[in-house]
Protein backbone atom coordinates (compact mmCIF):
# COMPACT_ATOMS: atom_id res chain seq x y z
CA UNK A 1 0.00 0.00 0.00
CA UNK A 2 2.69 2.38 0.75
CA UNK A 3 4.74 1.84 -2.09
CA UNK A 4 1.80 2.29 -4.43
CA UNK A 5 1.05 5.72 -2.35
CA UNK A 6 4.82 6.93 -3.40
CA UNK A 7 4.28 5.78 -6.84
CA UNK A 8 1.16 7.85 -7.08
CA UNK A 9 1.95 10.58 -5.57
CA UNK A 10 5.47 10.68 -7.86
CA UNK A 11 3.20 9.95 -11.09
CA UNK A 12 1.35 13.52 -9.57
CA UNK A 13 4.45 15.53 -9.42
CA UNK A 14 5.25 14.66 -12.88
CA UNK A 15 2.22 15.74 -13.71
CA UNK A 16 2.14 18.81 -11.93
CA UNK A 17 5.95 19.85 -13.44
CA UNK A 18 4.41 18.98 -16.84
CA UNK A 19 1.53 21.22 -16.55
CA UNK A 20 3.82 24.18 -14.94
CA UNK A 21 5.81 23.80 -18.14
CA UNK A 22 3.18 24.08 -20.61
CA UNK A 23 1.07 26.06 -22.38
CA UNK A 24 -2.49 25.28 -24.06
CA UNK A 25 -3.72 26.57 -27.41
CA UNK A 26 -6.92 25.54 -28.81
CA UNK A 27 -7.92 26.69 -32.44
CA UNK A 28 -11.84 26.58 -33.00
CA UNK A 29 -13.16 26.56 -36.49
CA UNK A 30 -16.94 26.35 -37.96
CA UNK A 31 -17.12 24.97 -41.37
CA UNK A 32 -17.75 27.73 -43.63
CA UNK A 33 -17.12 30.28 -40.99
CA UNK A 34 -14.67 32.56 -42.69
CA UNK A 35 -12.62 33.29 -38.59
CA UNK A 36 -11.16 31.35 -36.29
CA UNK A 37 -11.14 31.12 -32.59
CA UNK A 38 -8.29 30.66 -30.94
CA UNK A 39 -7.83 30.17 -26.92
CA UNK A 40 -4.72 29.80 -24.91
CA UNK A 41 -4.71 28.83 -21.29
CA UNK A 42 -1.62 29.30 -18.75
CA UNK A 43 -0.42 29.20 -15.18
CA UNK A 44 -2.12 32.30 -13.66
CA UNK A 45 -0.15 35.43 -13.56
CA UNK A 46 -1.72 38.74 -12.33
CA UNK A 47 -3.66 40.37 -14.87
CA UNK A 48 -1.84 43.38 -14.41
CA UNK A 49 1.24 41.13 -15.94
CA UNK A 50 -0.47 39.56 -18.74
CA UNK A 51 0.43 40.79 -22.39
CA UNK A 52 -1.28 39.37 -25.19
CA UNK A 53 1.00 39.89 -28.17
CA UNK A 54 -0.01 39.58 -31.66
CA UNK A 55 3.00 38.73 -34.20
CA UNK A 56 3.62 41.83 -36.76
CA UNK A 57 6.03 40.12 -38.65
CA UNK A 58 7.99 36.33 -38.87
CA UNK A 59 11.29 35.39 -39.64
CA UNK A 60 12.06 35.67 -42.98
CA UNK A 61 9.19 37.60 -44.20
CA UNK A 62 11.11 40.42 -44.19
CA UNK A 63 7.97 42.93 -43.79
CA UNK A 64 5.84 44.79 -40.88
CA UNK A 65 2.05 42.75 -40.90
CA UNK A 66 -0.46 44.07 -38.72
CA UNK A 67 -2.19 41.05 -38.06
CA UNK A 68 -3.44 42.67 -34.90
CA UNK A 69 -6.02 44.48 -37.50
CA UNK A 70 -7.65 41.17 -37.75
CA UNK A 71 -7.90 40.09 -34.37
CA UNK A 72 -11.42 41.18 -32.33
CA UNK A 73 -13.29 40.03 -29.13
CA UNK A 74 -10.27 39.84 -26.63
CA UNK A 75 -11.04 38.78 -23.61
CA UNK A 76 -8.78 37.46 -20.55
CA UNK A 77 -10.44 34.94 -18.24
CA UNK A 78 -9.75 34.93 -13.82
CA UNK A 79 -9.42 31.79 -11.62
CA UNK A 80 -12.53 33.28 -9.93
CA UNK A 81 -14.34 32.93 -13.01
CA UNK A 82 -14.25 36.75 -13.98
CA UNK A 83 -13.80 38.19 -17.63
CA UNK A 84 -11.93 41.16 -18.28
CA UNK A 85 -12.18 42.71 -21.92
CA UNK A 86 -8.44 42.77 -23.84
CA UNK A 87 -7.65 46.67 -24.66
CA UNK A 88 -5.35 47.42 -27.36
CA UNK A 89 -1.78 48.47 -25.96
CA UNK A 90 0.64 50.90 -27.25
CA UNK A 91 1.95 48.29 -29.75
CA UNK A 92 0.94 45.06 -31.36
CA UNK A 93 -0.40 43.89 -27.67
CA UNK A 94 -3.94 43.74 -25.81
CA UNK A 95 -3.71 44.26 -21.69
CA UNK A 96 -6.41 43.13 -19.38
CA UNK A 97 -6.08 46.22 -17.03
CA UNK A 98 -4.31 46.76 -13.58
CA UNK A 99 -5.99 44.44 -11.31
CA UNK A 100 -4.34 41.97 -9.45
CA UNK A 101 -6.92 39.28 -10.37
CA UNK A 102 -5.23 36.34 -11.89
CA UNK A 103 -5.58 35.01 -15.40
CA UNK A 104 -5.21 32.04 -16.58
CA UNK A 105 -6.89 32.56 -19.92
CA UNK A 106 -6.89 34.25 -23.03
CA UNK A 107 -9.77 33.96 -26.33
CA UNK A 108 -9.93 35.84 -29.14
CA UNK A 109 -11.13 35.58 -32.86
CA UNK A 110 -8.73 36.48 -36.08
CA UNK A 111 -11.10 37.68 -38.97
CA UNK A 112 -9.54 35.18 -41.95
CA UNK A 113 -11.67 36.67 -44.93
CA UNK A 114 -10.72 40.07 -43.96
CA UNK A 115 -7.08 39.34 -43.14
CA UNK A 116 -7.22 38.27 -47.15
CA UNK A 117 -8.79 40.99 -48.64
CA UNK A 118 -6.64 43.46 -46.63
CA UNK A 119 -3.23 41.75 -47.59
CA UNK A 120 -2.32 42.41 -50.90
CA UNK A 121 0.96 39.96 -50.71
CA UNK A 122 -0.92 36.64 -50.82
CA UNK A 123 2.58 35.13 -48.89
CA UNK A 124 1.39 36.82 -45.92
CA UNK A 125 -1.71 35.88 -45.48
CA UNK A 126 -4.10 32.81 -44.11
CA UNK A 127 -7.46 31.74 -46.67
CA UNK A 128 -10.57 30.92 -45.74
CA UNK A 129 -13.09 28.95 -48.36
CA UNK A 130 -16.36 27.49 -48.25
CA UNK A 131 -14.24 24.12 -48.01
CA UNK A 132 -10.39 25.23 -46.98
CA UNK A 133 -8.99 26.99 -44.55
CA UNK A 134 -5.50 27.36 -44.77
CA UNK A 135 -3.48 29.16 -41.90
CA UNK A 136 0.18 30.45 -41.11
CA UNK A 137 0.94 30.52 -37.66
CA UNK A 138 2.42 33.60 -37.08
CA UNK A 139 -0.50 35.29 -38.74
CA UNK A 140 -3.32 33.42 -36.28
CA UNK A 141 -1.20 32.31 -32.75
CA UNK A 142 -0.57 35.66 -30.39
CA UNK A 143 1.38 34.90 -27.25
CA UNK A 144 1.03 35.97 -23.78
CA UNK A 145 4.56 37.62 -23.48
CA UNK A 146 7.36 35.81 -21.41
CA UNK A 147 5.81 32.85 -22.17
CA UNK A 148 6.90 31.83 -25.71
CA UNK A 149 9.54 29.34 -24.93
CA UNK A 150 7.26 27.00 -22.94
CA UNK A 151 6.75 23.73 -24.70
CA UNK A 152 2.72 23.87 -26.52
CA UNK A 153 -0.03 21.94 -26.16
CA UNK A 154 -2.24 22.62 -29.64
CA UNK A 155 -5.59 21.16 -29.92
CA UNK A 156 -7.79 22.24 -33.02
CA UNK A 157 -11.26 21.40 -33.51
CA UNK A 158 -13.11 22.00 -36.70
CA UNK A 159 -16.55 20.37 -38.59
CA UNK A 160 -16.49 16.83 -38.06
CA UNK A 161 -16.88 16.40 -41.51
CA UNK A 162 -12.84 18.06 -42.33
CA UNK A 163 -9.80 16.44 -42.28
CA UNK A 164 -6.72 18.54 -40.50
CA UNK A 165 -3.44 18.06 -42.00
CA UNK A 166 -0.58 20.40 -40.24
CA UNK A 167 3.20 21.09 -41.59
CA UNK A 168 3.94 19.83 -37.69
CA UNK A 169 3.22 16.10 -38.60
CA UNK A 170 2.34 15.89 -42.03
CA UNK A 171 0.34 12.76 -43.30
CA UNK A 172 -2.16 11.48 -45.59
CA UNK A 173 -4.74 10.46 -43.53
CA UNK A 174 -5.37 13.48 -41.41
CA UNK A 175 -7.77 13.26 -38.32
CA UNK A 176 -11.48 14.48 -39.18
CA UNK A 177 -12.99 16.97 -36.83
CA UNK A 178 -10.01 17.22 -34.23
CA UNK A 179 -6.37 17.11 -33.22
CA UNK A 180 -3.74 17.62 -31.40
CA UNK A 181 0.28 18.28 -31.53
CA UNK A 182 3.30 18.34 -28.75
CA UNK A 183 5.27 21.65 -29.98
CA UNK A 184 8.70 22.35 -28.84
CA UNK A 185 7.61 26.21 -28.39
CA UNK A 186 5.69 29.28 -30.08
CA UNK A 187 8.23 29.65 -32.46
CA UNK A 188 7.78 25.68 -34.01
CA UNK A 189 3.70 26.49 -33.60
CA UNK A 190 3.87 29.92 -35.55
CA UNK A 191 6.41 28.48 -38.23
CA UNK A 192 3.87 25.65 -39.02
CA UNK A 193 1.17 26.06 -41.47
CA UNK A 194 -2.15 24.12 -40.82
CA UNK A 195 -4.71 22.95 -43.49
CA UNK A 196 -8.16 22.25 -42.87
CA UNK A 197 -11.32 21.28 -45.23
CA UNK A 198 -12.87 18.56 -47.49
CA UNK A 199 -10.53 21.07 -50.42
CA UNK A 200 -7.32 19.56 -49.02
CA UNK A 201 -5.31 17.41 -50.87
CA UNK A 202 -2.21 15.35 -49.13
CA UNK A 203 0.19 12.66 -51.23
CA UNK A 204 3.25 11.81 -49.99
CA UNK A 205 5.47 11.41 -52.55
CA UNK A 206 7.22 7.98 -52.94
CA UNK A 207 11.28 7.03 -52.50
CA UNK A 208 12.16 10.62 -51.26
CA UNK A 209 15.29 10.02 -47.73
CA UNK A 210 12.47 11.68 -45.68
CA UNK A 211 9.20 11.71 -45.92
CA UNK A 212 7.90 13.73 -48.52
CA UNK A 213 4.50 15.58 -48.68
CA UNK A 214 2.52 17.32 -51.39
CA UNK A 215 -0.47 19.49 -49.90
CA UNK A 216 -2.48 21.68 -51.90
CA UNK A 217 -6.01 23.41 -52.39
CA UNK A 218 -6.68 24.29 -55.68
CA UNK A 219 -9.59 26.39 -57.15
CA UNK A 220 -9.37 24.89 -60.68
CA UNK A 221 -8.22 21.28 -62.22
CA UNK A 222 -4.62 21.41 -61.78
CA UNK A 223 -2.21 18.56 -62.34
CA UNK A 224 -0.81 19.75 -58.53
CA UNK A 225 0.25 16.08 -58.23
CA UNK A 226 3.47 16.75 -60.69
CA UNK A 227 5.26 19.14 -57.92
CA UNK A 228 5.88 15.83 -56.18
CA UNK A 229 8.64 15.29 -59.36
CA UNK A 230 10.61 18.68 -58.61
CA UNK A 231 9.97 18.05 -54.92
CA UNK A 232 11.93 15.00 -55.21
CA UNK A 233 14.68 16.15 -57.50
CA UNK A 234 15.00 19.37 -55.10
CA UNK A 235 15.60 17.60 -51.84
CA UNK A 236 18.09 15.23 -53.55
CA UNK A 237 19.65 17.57 -55.39
CA UNK A 238 19.89 20.27 -52.08
CA UNK A 239 21.22 16.52 -50.28
CA UNK A 240 23.72 15.89 -52.38
CA UNK A 241 25.58 19.61 -52.47
CA UNK A 242 24.92 19.35 -48.50
CA UNK A 243 25.63 16.03 -48.01
CA UNK A 244 22.83 15.86 -45.62
CA UNK A 245 19.53 16.50 -44.95
CA UNK A 246 18.41 18.48 -41.49
CA UNK A 247 14.88 18.24 -41.72
CA UNK A 248 12.67 14.74 -40.29
CA UNK A 249 10.27 15.42 -42.52
CA UNK A 250 9.22 18.31 -45.30
CA UNK A 251 5.46 19.33 -46.82
CA UNK A 252 5.37 21.58 -50.27
CA UNK A 253 1.86 23.53 -49.58
CA UNK A 254 0.64 24.30 -52.94
CA UNK A 255 -2.47 27.18 -53.19
CA UNK A 256 -4.35 27.31 -56.81
CA UNK A 257 -6.52 30.36 -56.09
CA UNK A 258 -8.85 32.37 -58.46
CA UNK A 259 -7.32 36.38 -57.42
CA UNK A 260 -9.68 38.19 -55.34
CA UNK A 261 -8.66 41.10 -56.94
CA UNK A 262 -6.38 42.73 -59.38
CA UNK A 263 -4.29 44.34 -56.75
CA UNK A 264 -3.70 40.65 -55.19
CA UNK A 265 -0.40 39.50 -55.87
CA UNK A 266 0.19 35.65 -55.89
CA UNK A 267 4.08 35.53 -57.01
CA UNK A 268 5.88 35.53 -53.33
CA UNK A 269 6.40 32.39 -51.69
CA UNK A 270 7.13 31.58 -48.21
CA UNK A 271 9.82 29.18 -46.69
CA UNK A 272 9.62 27.36 -42.53
CA UNK A 273 11.75 24.88 -40.87
CA UNK A 274 10.44 21.80 -42.74
CA UNK A 275 7.99 23.52 -45.71
CA UNK A 276 7.55 25.87 -48.16
CA UNK A 277 4.52 27.75 -49.56
CA UNK A 278 3.50 28.67 -52.82
CA UNK A 279 0.50 30.30 -54.45
CA UNK A 280 -0.57 30.48 -58.10
CA UNK A 281 -2.80 32.47 -59.63
CA UNK A 282 -5.08 29.86 -61.81
CA UNK A 283 -5.57 31.86 -64.50
CA UNK A 284 -1.52 31.26 -65.48
CA UNK A 285 -0.66 28.08 -67.02
CA UNK A 286 0.60 25.88 -64.17
CA UNK A 287 4.02 23.79 -65.23
CA UNK A 288 5.38 21.73 -62.21
CA UNK A 289 8.81 21.36 -63.57
CA UNK A 290 9.12 25.14 -64.36
CA UNK A 291 8.76 25.47 -60.66
CA UNK A 292 11.82 23.47 -60.37
CA UNK A 293 14.28 26.38 -59.27
CA UNK A 294 11.93 27.98 -57.00
CA UNK A 295 11.18 24.91 -55.20
CA UNK A 296 15.42 24.35 -54.36
CA UNK A 297 15.56 27.75 -53.71
CA UNK A 298 12.99 27.30 -50.88
CA UNK A 299 13.82 24.29 -49.48
CA UNK A 300 17.19 25.18 -49.50
CA UNK A 301 16.03 27.84 -46.82
CA UNK A 302 15.57 25.01 -44.48
CA UNK A 303 19.28 24.67 -44.36
CA UNK A 304 20.24 28.50 -44.96
CA UNK A 305 19.21 30.54 -42.90
CA UNK A 306 16.29 28.47 -40.87
CA UNK A 307 19.04 26.49 -39.54
CA UNK A 308 21.89 28.50 -39.56
CA UNK A 309 21.31 32.47 -39.26
CA UNK A 310 22.46 36.02 -38.31
CA UNK A 311 21.26 38.18 -35.24
CA UNK A 312 17.73 39.11 -35.30
CA UNK A 313 16.26 36.18 -37.41
CA UNK A 314 16.06 34.27 -34.45
CA UNK A 315 14.96 34.23 -31.47
CA UNK A 316 12.83 36.51 -33.33
CA UNK A 317 10.97 39.98 -31.84
CA UNK A 318 7.25 38.82 -32.71
CA UNK A 319 5.55 42.27 -32.04
CA UNK A 320 7.88 44.16 -34.48
CA UNK A 321 9.65 43.78 -37.39
CA UNK A 322 13.23 43.24 -35.79
CA UNK A 323 16.05 45.00 -37.86
CA UNK A 324 18.57 42.28 -39.25
CA UNK A 325 21.76 42.80 -41.14
CA UNK A 326 22.53 39.31 -42.74
CA UNK A 327 19.50 39.34 -45.43
CA UNK A 328 21.92 39.25 -48.16
CA UNK A 329 23.31 36.33 -46.60
CA UNK A 330 20.16 34.40 -46.32
CA UNK A 331 18.83 35.17 -50.00
CA UNK A 332 22.28 35.79 -51.30
CA UNK A 333 23.71 32.58 -50.72
CA UNK A 334 20.97 30.16 -51.09
CA UNK A 335 20.26 31.79 -54.53
CA UNK A 336 23.63 31.15 -55.62
CA UNK A 337 23.78 27.60 -54.55
CA UNK A 338 20.10 26.90 -55.79
CA UNK A 339 20.87 28.47 -59.45
CA UNK A 340 24.41 28.42 -59.96
CA UNK A 341 25.78 25.73 -58.20
CA UNK A 342 22.99 23.25 -58.63
CA UNK A 343 21.27 24.10 -61.91
CA UNK A 344 24.64 25.62 -63.79
CA UNK A 345 22.99 28.44 -64.93
CA UNK A 346 26.14 30.66 -65.91
CA UNK A 347 23.57 33.15 -67.30
CA UNK A 348 22.29 34.12 -64.60
CA UNK A 349 25.31 35.92 -62.84
CA UNK A 350 24.70 38.61 -65.56
CA UNK A 351 21.16 39.21 -64.35
CA UNK A 352 22.12 39.55 -60.75
CA UNK A 353 24.84 41.95 -61.93
CA UNK A 354 21.69 43.99 -64.28
CA UNK A 355 20.02 43.71 -61.19
CA UNK A 356 22.54 46.14 -59.59
CA UNK A 357 23.22 48.08 -62.49
CA UNK A 358 19.66 49.40 -62.82
CA UNK A 359 18.97 50.17 -59.02
CA UNK A 360 17.96 53.31 -57.77
CA UNK A 361 20.43 55.54 -56.15
CA UNK A 362 18.64 55.49 -53.15
CA UNK A 363 19.78 51.55 -53.43
CA UNK A 364 23.23 51.90 -54.88
CA UNK A 365 23.93 54.46 -52.15
CA UNK A 366 23.89 52.00 -49.51
CA UNK A 367 26.29 49.59 -48.00
CA UNK A 368 25.40 46.09 -47.74
CA UNK A 369 24.40 46.11 -43.94
CA UNK A 370 22.24 49.25 -44.87
CA UNK A 371 20.50 47.74 -47.38
CA UNK A 372 19.71 44.83 -45.65
CA UNK A 373 18.27 46.84 -42.49
CA UNK A 374 16.04 48.67 -44.78
CA UNK A 375 15.01 45.49 -46.65
CA UNK A 376 14.16 44.13 -42.88
CA UNK A 377 10.76 45.56 -43.49
CA UNK A 378 10.71 46.45 -47.05
CA UNK A 379 12.44 43.72 -48.73
CA UNK A 380 9.56 42.21 -51.22
CA UNK A 381 7.42 45.34 -50.91
CA UNK A 382 9.44 47.54 -53.08
CA UNK A 383 10.92 44.65 -55.01
CA UNK A 384 14.60 46.72 -56.03
CA UNK A 385 15.34 46.05 -52.30
CA UNK A 386 14.91 42.48 -52.39
CA UNK A 387 16.66 41.91 -55.47
CA UNK A 388 19.57 43.63 -54.87
CA UNK A 389 20.02 42.43 -51.36
CA UNK A 390 20.08 38.38 -52.79
CA UNK A 391 21.91 39.61 -56.25
CA UNK A 392 24.46 41.09 -54.08
CA UNK A 393 24.73 38.24 -51.85
CA UNK A 394 24.85 35.63 -54.81
CA UNK A 395 27.90 37.83 -56.26
CA UNK A 396 29.72 37.71 -53.21
CA UNK A 397 29.06 33.85 -52.50
CA UNK A 398 30.61 33.83 -56.37
CA UNK A 399 33.61 36.20 -55.82
CA UNK A 400 34.01 33.95 -52.56
CA UNK A 401 33.90 30.19 -54.79
CA UNK A 402 36.58 31.80 -57.05
CA UNK A 403 38.59 32.65 -54.51
CA UNK A 404 38.60 29.80 -52.20
CA UNK A 405 38.91 27.45 -56.02
CA UNK A 406 42.04 29.57 -56.65
CA UNK A 407 43.67 30.12 -53.42
CA UNK A 408 43.44 25.87 -52.68
CA UNK A 409 43.96 24.87 -56.48
CA UNK A 410 40.30 23.96 -56.59
CA UNK A 411 40.19 21.54 -53.23
CA UNK A 412 37.84 23.53 -51.40
CA UNK A 413 35.49 25.59 -52.29
CA UNK A 414 32.09 28.23 -51.54
CA UNK A 415 30.35 25.20 -50.13
CA UNK A 416 33.50 24.32 -47.07
CA UNK A 417 31.88 28.02 -46.54
CA UNK A 418 28.90 27.77 -46.38
CA UNK A 419 29.37 24.18 -44.31
CA UNK A 420 31.46 26.22 -42.08
CA UNK A 421 28.42 28.41 -41.11
CA UNK A 422 26.07 25.10 -40.35
CA UNK A 423 28.81 23.40 -38.18
CA UNK A 424 29.62 26.64 -36.61
CA UNK A 425 25.59 26.84 -35.81
CA UNK A 426 24.72 23.18 -35.09
CA UNK A 427 27.72 23.81 -32.54
CA UNK A 428 27.39 26.77 -30.98
CA UNK A 429 23.21 26.99 -31.04
CA UNK A 430 22.65 30.74 -31.35
CA UNK A 431 22.75 33.48 -34.01
CA UNK A 432 25.99 34.32 -35.32
CA UNK A 433 27.12 37.79 -34.71
CA UNK A 434 28.32 40.14 -38.18
CA UNK A 435 31.70 39.86 -37.13
CA UNK A 436 31.74 36.32 -36.64
CA UNK A 437 30.94 35.47 -40.46
CA UNK A 438 34.03 36.06 -42.74
CA UNK A 439 36.64 34.64 -39.97
CA UNK A 440 33.85 31.52 -39.56
CA UNK A 441 34.14 30.85 -43.36
CA UNK A 442 37.66 31.86 -43.70
CA UNK A 443 38.23 29.09 -41.20
CA UNK A 444 36.38 26.20 -42.70
CA UNK A 445 37.57 27.48 -46.26
CA UNK A 446 41.29 27.73 -44.95
CA UNK A 447 42.05 30.85 -46.58
CA UNK A 448 41.60 34.35 -45.74
CA UNK A 449 38.26 35.82 -47.27
CA UNK A 450 38.72 38.93 -45.71
CA UNK A 451 39.68 40.66 -48.95
CA UNK A 452 36.68 39.76 -50.92
CA UNK A 453 34.51 40.31 -47.69
CA UNK A 454 35.72 43.54 -47.28
CA UNK A 455 34.66 44.46 -51.00
CA UNK A 456 30.91 43.64 -50.80
CA UNK A 457 30.44 45.94 -47.74
CA UNK A 458 30.73 48.91 -49.77
CA UNK A 459 28.07 50.67 -51.96
CA UNK A 460 28.51 49.18 -55.22
CA UNK A 461 30.63 52.63 -57.42
ZN1 LIG B 1 14.40 33.17 -50.49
Amino acid sequence: MRRIIVLFSFILSITNLNAQQKISYLLNNQAGVNKVTIQITFDALSASDANLVIPKSAPGTYILTNYIAFVDDVVGYTTTGKQLPGMIGDGSFFTFGESDDLLNKVSYTVDIQKMEIDLLDASTSSKAREDYLGLFGYSVFGFIEGLETMSVNLMINTDPSWPIFSTLRPDTNGQYGTDSYEVENYAALVDAQYLLGTGVQVIRVEEAPIPLYVAAYAETTVDWKSIGNPGLLSLQKLADYFGYIPMPHYTLVYEFLDPISVRHDYGFNMEHLNSMTAHRDINTKFDANRDLGTIIHHMGHSWVPLRSYGEGYRPFSWQVAPLIETIWLNEGFIWYVSFHEILKNEEILNWWKSNMDNAPDFIKTKNLKELSLLGSTQYGSDFRIGKNLFSRGALMAYDLDAHIQKQTNGKKSFKDAILGLLNWSKDNQRAFKYNEIEPIMSKAAGVDLGPVWNKWQNAPE
